[in-house]
């Protein structure tokens, strides 16, 4: 699950982050409303959280050119303001739920798994392959019933092949997913190869072996049932 951030405050906006990163999402930041469309036009994020008071573009503009653009992501509203009307408003331009600042992280972190869970319905937050489930709201890996501690990279990585399952994921599309900003093609690889190991070591199966599979110079793939 990959996150947007749209908030002008370098320290909130770096808090968010770290709180968010530490739940196992992936989280790219966009400080004005001009760059947030841009990164919408860029990625389909699961996520907005959208602070309304922005340079360039307030968050209800940016609400309305994402709109236009058909970007469908859930949008969690943050305001610094009490004021009632604005909290219609934004309801009413399409944002799915907000929050007043100042707020707590238990709250922030509530509101997001509320969102997530609504978008994508009970059942389908959990993924399922050969011994393998991720549930992606409440993010939590487990191997037979058994819950698997992973990291931040090594659950996105699991996640998003899980989500293409039966799908070859290429290296390339899987870097871009998980490291996002950070992804720096050069020492990518050597990167990308430590995770895959670490996980595998961690999802293998009583026989030894991992659900997922290499494809030679494509990338990987996770494949359900007797294949
Ligand atoms: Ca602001």
């Amino acid at each position: 699950m990959r996150i947007l951030i749209v908030e002008d405050e370098p320290e909130l906006s770096g808090r968010l982050k770290k709180t968010l990163e530490e739940q196992k999402y992936a989280v790219d930041c966009a400080f004005d409303g001009e760059e947030a469309l841009d990164r919408l036009a860029d990625m389909p994020y699961d996520l907005v959280i959208l602070d309304i008071m922005l340079p360039k573009l307030d968050g209800f503009g940016v609400l309305r050119e994402a709109h236009t653009m058909g970007v469908d992501s859930p949008v969690l509203m943050l305001t610094a303001r009490t004021d009632t009307d604005d909290k219609i408003k934004g309801l009413d331009s399409g944002a799915d739920d907000y929050l007043t600042k100042p707020f707590s992280t238990d709250e922030l972190l509530a509101r997001v798994r509320a969102i997530l869970r609504r978008k994508g319905g009970q059942n389908d937050s959990l993924l399922r392959a050969g011994g393998v489930s991720l549930d992606t709201v409440s993010r939590e890996a487990r191997i037979n019933g058994a819950k698997v501690d992973l990291t931040q990279r090594e659950f996105l990585i699991l996640e998003f092949l899980m989500y293409n399952k039966n799908r070859a994921v290429t290296r390339f599309s899987l870097a871009e997913h998980v490291w996002g900003d950070d992804f720096e093609p050069f020492s990518m690889s050597n990167f990308m190869d430590v995770h895959i190991k670490n996980l595998r070591k961690k999802i293998s199966g009583s026989d030894g072996e991992s659900v997922i599979k290499t494809i030679r110079g494509v990338g990987y793939i996770i494949k359900d049932g007797q294949e």
